[in-house]
């Protein structure tokens, strides 16, 4: 069937046509910006919405959503591809680790937004306001922060709406990650999208401010996947299998000094075993922290570097 116009947020796009323009937002009296694609494909279809840059140095799922966003043949395309490549540009251009400089909050712990709140609260809510209930799929690319080295994971928001979940895990199976784990994470944005309806998902490849061919190509062929899965394009690939894990266990530093990991990321561990030895700026070990569950570490901190309460790695497993 063939596909009609789409109009989101001023940007127009007829059937088989793209169109793209660097929105000015300002949010809590902070004027930023947000680069918006809208891809219209030739085919009716589904609207699936792809974000990165939710934390701004995550590098490998910006890359493959500027490329999915250049690269798509409208053509072939069925429906309606939203791209936000930079979802977070404060951070991005500051280079920021886990949080949104101007207010100094995680995006990703602030959804689904508050629209008289601080910088990153009035973001979120801008965000899944106009674009995540909107969308029929919704898939965020993540990866380890630039201080975090990780294990390539997807993450599917446990709702309790049976039908919505199975699709979500669908989606995520789709994508063909190796590693998937069921948890909710409150305040992210594929939490907040669960709550309306909208099945969702939450990739993780790369890590440590880098953005290697193979690992943009890892999110990339996910990408391509997922798009089968929803309808979006054709593709003859096979699902790849993946492990679920229900249980993703955080280890944080309760110390400022420094961290020494005991353990690799992907590594599988057992519960009690040593994964690091946080010491305080004297060197005096101060905090051993064990594996809480028996499974997999999926990401771990790679910076000497250890402030108090800040994540060290997480175990997935099946607790
Ligand atoms: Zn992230």
């Amino acid at each position: 069937m063939t596909n009609t116009s789409f109009t989101l947020l001023g940007l127009s796009a007829a059937p088989g046509a793209r169109a793209a323009q660097v929105l000015d937002l300002k949010l809590a009296n902070v004027a930023t910006k947000l680069p918006l694609f809208v891809l219209n494909g030739a085919q009716a279809g589904p609207t699936v919405l792809v974000t990165a840059g939710i934390h701004g140095a995550e590098y490998v799922g910006i890359e493959a959503a500027m490329r999915l966003a250049l690269g798509t043949d409208l053509q072939q395309l069925h429906g309606r591809l939203v791209i936000v490549p930079i979802s977070s540009m404060t951070a991005f251009a500051k280079r920021a680790i886990y949080v949104a400089p101007p207010d100094n909050k995680n995006l990703n712990r602030c959804f689904p937004g508050e629209a008289n709140g601080s910088f990153a609260e009035q973001l979120a809510d801008w965000l899944f306001q106009n674009l995540i209930r909107k969308a029929d799929f919704y898939i965020d690319l993540h990866g380890g922060d630039m201080n975090e080295a990780l294990t390539p994971f997807s993450v599917v928001s446990i709702s309790g709406d049976a039908v919505l979940d199975a699709t979500s895990m669908r989606l995520a199976e789709a994508f063909g990650l190796p590693n998937i784990i069921t948890s909710e994470v409150k305040g992210s944005t594929i939490s907040a999208a669960s709550r309306v309806g909208v099945p969702a998902v939450l990739t993780e490849v790369g890590g440590q401010g880098l953005w290697p061919e193979h690992e943009v190509m890892q999110m990339s062929a996910g990408l391509h996947g997922a798009l089968a899965f929803t309808g979006s394009i054709h593709s003859s690939q096979p699902a790849k299998p993946t492990r679920v894990m229900p249980q993703m266990a955080w280890l944080r530093s309760d110390y400022d000094g420094l961290f020494y990991p005991r353990c690799a990321v992907g590594e599988a561990v057992q519960a009690g075993q040593v994964l690091g030895i946080v010491t305080d700026y004297l060197g005096n070990p101060v905090q051993t922290a064990l594996a809480p569950i028996d499974g997999l570490v999926v990401f771990l901190v790679t910076t000497l570097a250890m402030n108090i309460g800040d994540p060290l790695l997480a175990v997935g497993g099946n607790g």
